[in-house]
């Protein structure tokens, strides 16, 4: 038996794809007359930056000896690989099986959450008695030894049914007819999911690279992908491959709290709504999240804090900006999430959220966010209850009065608010999705979902 570990063959502006080089391995394997139990598709942390698109590793689990495993897969990668391409540096490990060491498990959990070294991979190489070789600085290696130890690392697992184009025609448009497309993912859905986008009516499971993937369909069930793909009116297929992926399960994410976060990590935290939602140039739509130890808000900006107004019917009422002394993180909706910045826009000071996303340059890139406890009402100045004119402050802790007929009122009144959100998670549309984000129709999901397709 033998597991075989691959990265980092292809270029992004030459072509390539390893997910290819994989399926080819396979194939080979196969004609020698060799079992090809699965082939593993592994997206490791999306923040990392020397990834070409995806960051994908793979990873083919054979019942090949491992000294016929290595050889072949060492000839495929250097009959294949762009490695005129300096930022290419293909890696290569093999290993005994699949029931690889706790110690490798880790660094494959690492490699999603964190950002490790190419020493790291050698060494753990090394000390496991894995085969390996590194081409020129052999980055590849990290991403290779993650898909090994994946399998016994992660629980949670997807797949992804992957058409390749005839060699002739890669870089060439792709011919696929977006009908087909559309009426296959409806019958597919929701099995599979993040083949289109209905809401701006676009044909998510094409790429627009140069590389040999003509489309890939994405799911929990491999039958439901198989019949998604097969009922795709396209350009002849070469080959396909199914593999069993860690997408659209967010091992990515990890727990966190806004005090702590760091860049290139992804996370789930939590906090209250700190700025009014606002849109900038190129129409990304970005707002502050204080830390959740900020459940106070102050007053009219005294500086004085008060507590949340749970009298009103249980619901939050907000007065002005939320604590501004708590920790802050701002947080981004880009222009390409589309409709979901309409979710994001109508979130107001003194929600309460869980977010997930990227922190990168200290701005959080927001995947999904869930609506925990919506503002419900605000303080505003009254109305004088006689002559219906708003009434003025009658000075500093001395209530409010009406000019005209010197009515006098304690403090400030009570507005409901119309909200446009309900409670529960809400996330970008899939044209936007992170590979290995979970769509919500996935479930599993601690609160109601609105799943966007
Ligand atoms: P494609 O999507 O087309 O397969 P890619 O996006 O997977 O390409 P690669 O060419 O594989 O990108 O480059 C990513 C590189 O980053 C690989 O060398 C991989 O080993 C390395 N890498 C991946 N995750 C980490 C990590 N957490 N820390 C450090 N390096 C990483």
């Amino acid at each position: 038996m033998a597991v075989i570990g691959l990265d980092d063959t292809d270029s992004r502006d030459r072509g390539m794809c390893t997910t290819y080089l994989a399926a080819r391995i396979a194939a080979r394997l196969r004609e020698r007359g060799h079992r090809v139990d699965r082939s593993i598709l592994l997206r490791l942390n999306p923040a990392i930056e020397f990834k070409t698109r995806g960051n994908a590793a793979l990873a083919i689990r054979t019942d090949c000896d491992r000294k016929e495993a290595f050889g072949l897969a060492r000839e495929a990668i250097d009959a294949a690989a762009e490695t005129d391409d300096p930022n290419t540096n293909p890696g290569l490990v093999v290993a005994p099986d699949a029931d690889v060491s706790p110690a490798i498990a880790e660094f494959s959990v690492r490699t999603l959450c964190d950002r490790l070294a190419i020493a790291d991979a050698r060494e753990a190489c090394k000390a496991a008695g894995f085969a390996y070789r590194g081409w020129d600085n052999g980055r590849g290696l990290i991403g290779a030894l993650a898909a090994v130890g994946s399998r016994r690392a992660f629980s949670e697992w997807t797949v992804e049914r992957i058409a390749y184009r005839e060699p002739k025609r890669w870089g060439t448009r792709r011919t696929v007819d977006p009908d087909s497309v559309f009426a296959a993912a409806e019958r597919g859905y929701p099995a599979t999911w993040d083949t289109v986008d209905r809401g701006e009516r676009e044909v998510v499971c094409v790429p627009r690279t140069p590389c040999p993937v003509l489309f890939g369909v994405r799911g929990d069930d491999p039958d439901a992908v198989s019949e998604v793909a097969a009922a795709i009116d396209a350009e002849p297929v070469e080959r396909a491959e199914t593999f069993l992926t860690n997408q659209g399960t967010d091992a990515h994410l990890r727990d966190g709290s806004i005090r702590s976060v760091e860049n290139g990590r992804n996370y789930r935290l939590s906090g209250t709504v700190a700025s009014a939602p606002e849109t900038r140039r190129g129409g990304h739509v970005f707002f502050a999240l204080a830390d959740d130890g900020s459940n106070s808000i102050s007053n009219d900006g005294s500086g004085d804090d008060v507590s949340l107004d749970t009298a009103d019917a249980g619901s939050r009422v907000h007065d002005d900006e939320a604590n501004a002394t708590a920790p802050r993180l701002d947080c981004v909706a880009f222009e390409p999430t589309k409709r979901f910045r309409d979710r994001v826009r109508a979130l107001r000071v003194g929600d309460s959220l869980t977010v997930c996303g990227e922190v990168s340059g200290g701005t959080l890139k927001l995947e999904k966010f869930a609506a925990r406890d919506l503002v419900r009402s605000e303080r505003v100045t009254p109305t004088c209850p006689v002559c219906e004119r708003s009434m003025e402050s009658a000075g500093r802790d001395q209530g409010y009065r009406c000019r005209d007929c010197g009515t006098h009122r304690e403090g400030k009144a009570s507005r409901t608010l119309d909200r446009d959100l309900e409670l529960g998670w809400y996330e970008v549309p899939p044209r936007a999705r992170r590979h290995v984000a979970k769509p919500l129709v996935r479930g599993g999901f601690d609160a109601p979902t609105h799943p966007e397709r």
